[in-house]
């Protein structure tokens, strides 16, 4: 006999998140996810989406895709390996190495699969990774999947960073050593040290991985955080999603030819799971077309994104100290958070609170995602009830 049955197992942890207030109630979108949203029959205007530059909605994005279904098929019908690499796969792959400044890349169904897929890939057991400690669960997993050594290294402490792989290095137990790290780090908005990290790297021979998720689209003018700093020839593993910026879904590894090889005969969820589909791909190809020629969603977006942070900062918010577009605003406590969060959707203002374990204890905080699709209108409605909430729970004077 098992002392537990399915049945109860279920009843009693969902009875305990609930009786703790960690159960999450998910919301439903009422149709397209842009700068406002319905909810409940709600118009909002929406700070929550990863949507930063307005694509998921976008007018030629969704010709394409249309067209693309037309000619190809709902589904590719198969896994790349068997028959499921179509041409407009290729096409894909192609732009994207273009875009980021990589000889190759590999496009898989989701950026979460794409660490999945590439870093047990590239390190086993007999390896270490040198994790930074705030670091993207889907890498955390990926990580873990590996089977490699898993040192966890300072929040972007290049100290901490060269005196593990000093470590890591000296103890000779290690064929391979390699460092992962977010690009931009999504709940305080701050960059990668990544000329740091590549001081680092060369002194110990690492291999670099960078999971530039919230980077692309954003950092670089487009083109992510890598080619921001003008490091596409040293970092060796250039991640990313085709679900943020990007709008659609899928995700990606980009890189040298011989990486690209190697990952599509050993990456499994490109070996074992099918493939994008050929609408989102279309959509993610005129995406990218219209990012490397045009920096006016990408100028839009931080013009927004500076002029939320410079309103919320006037009002007497703690917005932390974010580099990029997002824009937190912290609030501390865990209930009062939660409260603030409930307020503002309540007069219209859909921002979602991010609390402890998500962040740590005591800096639970409200976090803004600003967009090109947003206009100064909004903005401006936004800040207005951010006044008006944050004075009713004193919070600002
Ligand atoms: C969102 C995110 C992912 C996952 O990307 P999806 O395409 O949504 O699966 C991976 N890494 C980081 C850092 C992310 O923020």
């Amino acid at each position: 006999m098992t002392s537990q049955t399915l049945k109860t197992f279920l009843e009693e942890n969902l009875q305990e998140l609930k009786d703790n207030g960690l159960y999450n109630e998910i919301d439903e979108v009422q149709g397209p996810n842009g700068a406002k949203i319905q909810i409940d029959g709600r118009e909002l205007i929406n700070l929550s989406s990863n949507n930063y530059l307005g694509f998921a909605t976008d007018e030629a994005l969704i010709a394409r895709a249309n067209e693309a279904t037309e000619t190809y098929g709902v589904g590719a019908g198969a896994v790349r390996t068997i028959n499921g690499t179509q041409t407009i796969h290729r096409e894909l792959e192609e732009k994207i190495a273009e875009f980021k400044g990589t000889e190759a890349a590999i496009a898989l169904q989701s950026g979460f699969n794409s660490n999945m897929a590439a870093i047990p890939a590239i390190v086993g057991k007999n390896d270490a990774i040198l994790s930074d400690e705030l670091n993207h669960a889907s890498i955390i997993d990926g990580c873990r999947l590996s089977g490699a050594k898993i040192i966890r290294v300072k929040h972007q402490d290049m100290d901490d960073l060269r005196q593990k792989a000093k470590e890591a290095t000296e103890s000779g137990q290690y064929e391979k050593i390699m460092y992962i790290t977010d690009g931009v780090f999504s709940m305080d908005g701050n960059v990668a040290n990544l000329p740091g990290v590549i001081e680092v790297a060369e002194e110990f021979d690492l291999i670099t991985y960078v999971d530039d998720a919230h980077g692309s689209g954003v950092m670089g003018e487009g083109a992510g955080t890598v080619k921001h700093f003008g490091l596409q020839d040293k970092i060796d593993l250039q991640m990313g999603t085709l679900s943020k910026a990007i709008g659609v879904v899928g995700g990606y590894v980009a890189g040298t030819q011989e990486l690209v090889d190697w990952l599509k005969v050993r990456g499994r969820p490109f070996l074992f799971s099918t493939s994008l589909t050929p609408g989102a791909c279309a959509a993610c190809i005129e995406a990218i077309d219209q990012l490397m020629t045009s920096t006016e969603r990408h100028d839009k977006l931080w013009e927004n994104g500076r002029y939320l942070k410079k309103g919320l900062k006037e009002l007497g918010f703690n917005i932390g100290k974010s580099e990029t577009p997002i824009t937190p605003c912290i609030i501390g406590e865990e209930k009062l958070t939660q409260q603030f969060s409930k307020r503002l959707n309540e007069e219209g203002v859909y921002a979602k609170s991010i609390v402890f374990p998500t962040v740590p204890r005591g800096t639970g905080r409200v976090r803004n995602m600003p967009t090109a699709a947003h206009t100064k209108d909004m903005l401006d409605e936004a800040l207005a009830v951010y006044e008006k909430v944050g004075k009713e729970l004193h919070i600002i004077d």
